[in-house]
Order: structure tokens, then sequence, then C-alpha cells
């Protein structure tokens, strides 16, 4: 146990927002992100300096850890800052209230499945709640240490020393990797081996195998392999009733899934230590196109007949006018479309052919000379990382560094997620905007716009994401900010539901969404839930309070 060290092998993480410590926006980035602070402010908004971790005081701990665990425990401030809070808009903006109540008591790093195990064995004994953190880029309070007054104390118990890629079964293209390993990680250990596990959330950089696992993530492919859960083999995790350990099968039909239980458990049934993971082979040909659409519906009739005709694009980012308009990519006249095919295997002519032959019979517009240099086999990598489909994801992947900056300066900005069948898109997609946007004006007093586009597709519907920004304040009251967001929340988790949506397609339940979650699900599976994981964690210690109650009610 150390006072003043960190424990954390990723002692350059910043502790109050995204990002490492040595990665700063350049002057222009900031430069641009202070530009739209001013547009939506009408002036200059008072910018709020960033938390130092003086700026703090931490209660101290509450319990004292065994001596046996104690090398592996740690109070300083760092460590239990890092571990207050998650990645949300809400986290940011407490890290720069300096207003953490509740930080966790103790961080454990455990260096194997047997640490893991003795933690679980101690807190299940002495009331103490513990709260599997892999990331820490939970973006609904997963991993926040809000476990009411029923406990002793808490525990956040932080995977980052299991990352390794422990085996490779070549022959049947799977992995078994330790859960604590981040994306570029666990990709770094795959690629001399030709192979990828190719599951690319956004927070890819500052989230893990284990945290996918646990919150069903979805990653970039926009068909077929949308969740983790269709790369997941078979999963190892320690309970505080012992280690439930699935068999390697590519398929089975004995009985309900185990893997389905754990996949999406957030933390309450067990800690993933390990599992196996189907992989892909890294793609050699890939092809992409710009498609854009006079209007809204026809591109999502384009997107519903991609979605159903079996081709399964790699990419099918929809981008409504406002979405397109927002990431530079368009005038706000039009929808975008970003169609990507990729294969380690084959040449995509023929996907791509049959791909705009469908969008053209939707009035999609696209320049036929890209499209042809993106097929080009000299060209096959380079060209879907220019135009459009460039553009995008170059703000797709700063969008995070960018949101730090804007908190500080009293912007809200935020997106929620979901996913609905087609025959009800419409209605869902007309009513979010308009229910959203009517909510944010009367909390925020300001005409914003929300804009949406599709992560994720099905042939039975799109998984629909929205994203607004407005003012939370201009003087530099951020609690300000934060009580907006607050009412935000309410209403959008509630709007989206009440539509037929679903609260989350790929950002878990958390604390956050539980109010939507126990409108969409019946409280007879809640009981069932409860009922297993009175089973697994009898004690009830682990992460209170997400999905459903602690100790069990539903
Ligand atoms: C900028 C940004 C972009 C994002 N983009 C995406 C995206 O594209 N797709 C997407 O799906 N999500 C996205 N997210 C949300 C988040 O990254 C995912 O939920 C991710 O899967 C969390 O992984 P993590 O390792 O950070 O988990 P954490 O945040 O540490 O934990 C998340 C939950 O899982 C539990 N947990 C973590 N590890 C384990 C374990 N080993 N065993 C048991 N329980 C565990 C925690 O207790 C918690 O409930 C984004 C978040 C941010 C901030």
């Amino acid at each position: 146990m150390s006072d003043e060290a960190t424990l954390s092998r990723r002692s350059k993480l910043r502790f109050y927002g995204w990002g490492y410590v040595d990665e700063a926006l350049s002057a222009e980035e900031a430069d641009r992100v202070r530009g739209s602070a001013q547009r939506l402010a009408r002036g200059a908004p008072v910018e709020v300096p960033v938390p130092q971790i003086n700026d703090f005081e931490l209660p101290p701990p509450r319990v004292a850890v065994p001596a046996a665990l104690a090398p592996m425990m740690s109070a300083t401030p760092y460590d239990r800052l890092v571990h207050s809070l998650g990645k949300s808009f809400a986290d940011i903006v407490r890290m720069f209230l300096r207003a953490i109540p509740r930080p966790p008591d103790w961080v454990a790093f455990p260096k194997s499945e047997d640490d893991v195990a003795a933690i679980l064995e101690w807190a299940s004994g002495a009331n103490v709640a513990v709260i599997p953190f892999g990331g820490g880029s939970s973006v609904c309070g997963g991993v926040e240490p809000a476990v009411g007054d029923g406990y002793a104390a808490v525990v956040s118990l932080d995977l980052q020393y299991l990352w390794k890629v422990l085996e490779i079964d070549r022959i049947s293209r799977a992995a078994r990797i330790q859960a604590g390993a981040l994306g570029p990680e666990l990709e770094g250990q795959l690629k001399p081996h030709g192979l990828t596990l190719r599951h690319f959330p956004q927070s890819l950089q500052l989230s893990t195998l284990g945290g996918w696992i646990a919150t069903r993530s979805g990653g970039h492919y926009a068909s077929l392999y949308t969740h983790i859960d269709d790369f997941v083999e078979s999963t190892r995790t320690v309970t505080p009733s012992g280690i439930l350990e699935t068999r390697r099968l590519p398929g089975s039909g004995a009985g309900p899934s185990p893997d389905r239980m754990m996949i999406g458990s957030e933390g309450i049934l067990g800690v993933i230590t390990e599992a196996w993971m189907r992989l892909q082979d890294r793609p050699r040909y890939q092809a992409s196109a710009s498609i854009s659409f006079p209007t809204m519906a026809n591109a999502v009739a384009a997107v519903r007949a991609l979605s159903q005709s079996g081709l399964f694009p790699t990419n099918c980012r929809l981008l409504d006018p406002a979405e397109a308009r927002n990431n530079h990519v368009g005038d706000g006249s039009r929808a975008i479309l970003v169609l990507g095919f990729e294969s380690a295997d084959h040449p995509l002519d023929a996907w791509m052919r049959r791909a705009l032959e469908l969008v053209a019979d939707h009035r999609g517009a696209y320049d036929t000379d890209a499209v042809a240099r993106s097929l080009a086999p000299d060209n096959r990598t380079a060209e879907h990382r220019q135009g459009a489909a460039g553009q995008w994801r170059n703000a797709f992947i700063r969008m995070p560094y960018y949101r730090d900056l804007l908190v500080a300066l009293g912007i809200i900005t935020d997106t929620f997620e979901t996913a609905i069948t087609w025959d009800r898109f419409e209605t869902l997609y007309e009513g979010v905007r308009e229910r959203t946007q009517g909510a944010i004006r009367e909390i925020c007093g300001d005409d914003v716009t929300v804009s949406c586009r599709f992560t994720h597709i099905y042939p039975d519907g799109p998984a629909p994401y929205f994203s607004y920004s407005a003012l939370g304040t201009s003087t530099g009251d951020l609690s300000t900010s934060l009580a907006k967001w607050r009412q935000i929340k309410a209403a959008t988790n509630e709007i989206v539901v009440a539509l037929g949506g679903t609260v989350t397609h790929h950002h878990a339940v958390g604390r956050d969404h539980r109010s939507g979650y126990e409108l969409q699900s019946s409280p007879l599976f809640r009981h069932a839930l409860a009922a297993a994981k009175a089973a697994l964690d009898p004690a009830g210690i682990l992460n209170p309070g997400v999905l459903i109650d602690p100790r069990g009610a539903s």
C-alpha cells in the first residue's frame, strides 16, 4: 500500500477527462471548439480551468484492508480519482466542479485470478461493495461508487494487470485473452499473427475486452458482427460463489447460454477475467463510397434495402442532413451515407456494384471516379480514408478530446442511442427529434437541433444514434450545466422507450439508464436476474445499483 505513488501502470491517464496527459488539442482544434461554444453562448463563455489533483479533498478510506491484500490496494488521490467516475458528460462536468462526494475507498490492482478471488472473498465477508473496472469509459454511471449507504466501503477493482493474449488457436482462428486488455494492447498482440479482433468501438483506445463483454459493446461493423457478443466463444468469470467457465464451442443448443448470461452483466454477477474470442484475418480488400440523398426518407429506404440484401456492408453510417453538416461532410441539405465493404479473402467489386444499384434506386448520388479509385488494386486501403468517409472518421476519433473543453466552456454536448424496427423508425425519428428538441428548449431556453446517424443496421431495423449540443451556462456555473443535463437525460430515457425503442443499443444500462430499463424490461425478468445474482453473489456486493436494485430487489 502506498500513500503517494500510483499502483497503476496507466499512470499517464488523464484523471478528469478523456485520453492521456501528453495528448492535447492542437491550438487550431482548441480555437475551433471555443468558436463553436461562442456561437452557442452568443459571446465568449467563462472557461473553467482544468482540475488538478490538489483541488480535491477526499475522505479517508472507511475500512482497513487485510495485510494479505494490502500490496495490491491503493488509496492515493490519483488512483481514487481515476476510479471515481466514468466518461459521461455528467462525469466530466463533476470533475470540473471538483465535486466527488463518493470516491472509492480503495482501488485494487489484482495481478492474477487468485487475487480477484481473494478480494471478492474478503469483500463478501466485510460488506464491502466491489466495482469491476476495465477502462472506465462507461457513459452510463457503470463504474461510479454510488452504491447507497448499506455498505461499509467500496473497492474499485481494476483489471489492468490482466492484459495478455494467453493463447492463439490459429486453426479455429480464436484467442484466449485476459479481460483487462485495452483495445490497442489486444490488437498489438494479435497483429504479429496476422489476426485481429476487429471490434473497434469509438472508445477503443481506453476500453477493455472485459468492459466490452460486460456491456455488450458495439464495434465498427455496421452489420452482421455488430456487438461483441458475436465474437465471444467462451468466458471465464470469478464470482463470489466460485469460477464460472464456459466451454469453447462454435455454437451450441444445450439450454440457455451461460455466456449470454455473463455478456451484458455489467459487473453485477462476477468479474470476467478472460475469454476465448473469435478472430478475423486482417482485411486486404476495402472499398468505400459516399452517397448523398435529397431526402432522409430516400436515404432510409436505401439503407433498408441494403440491410435486407444480404450484402452485409462493414460500414453503413447514414448521417441525417443535420448530422452531416455538424461533421462537415455536407451543407445540411442532404443525407449522407458512408458505405464500406472489407474482406481478407476476395475483391469487393461485385458487392459494391450491387450496393450502388440499390442506392441509385432510391435517388442516391455518388462520385463514380472515387468509387473506382477505392476499388483499384493499388488503392485498396487508401481511398476509404479520404473524402466524406475519411472526414467523418477523423471527426469521430477526435470527438472525445473536444468534449472536455466544451464542458469547461459550459456547453452540454451528449448523445443517446437506440434501436427500432423499420416499421416504426419514422415515428421514432420524428418523435425523438421533436420531443427532445422541445425538452431541451424548455430546459435550456435554446433552439437546438438534435441530429441523427445510424451506427448499425439489421435486416429488421436500424440503430439510430442521436446527438445534441446546448448551452448549459455561460458564467462558469457548471452545476447549472449538470442540473440541466440530468433533466435532459431523464427526458430522453423516457422519450426513446415511449416511442418503442430500447433505452440503449450498445452503451449499456449502468445507473443512468435504469429509469428507461425499468420501463422496457419485464419485472419477471428482473426478478430472474436478481435470483441469478443471489446465486453468484450471495452477499450482494458486486456493482450494487447497476441494472437492478442493490441486494437483489427488482
Ligand atoms: C468517447 C466514448 C465513445 C464510446 N464509444 C462506444 C462505442 O462505439 N461502442 C460502445 O459499445 N460503447 C462505446 N462507449 C461506451 C464504453 O466505451 C463501453 O461501454 C465499453 O464497453 C466500456 O468498456 P470499459 O473497459 O471502459 O469498461 P468500464 O467503463 O470500466 O466498465 C463498464 C461496465 O462493465 C463492468 N466491467 C468492466 N470490466 C469488467 C469485467 N472484467 N468483468 C465484469 N464487469 C466488468 C463495469 O463494472 C461497468 O459496469 C463509448 C464511451 C466513450 C466515453
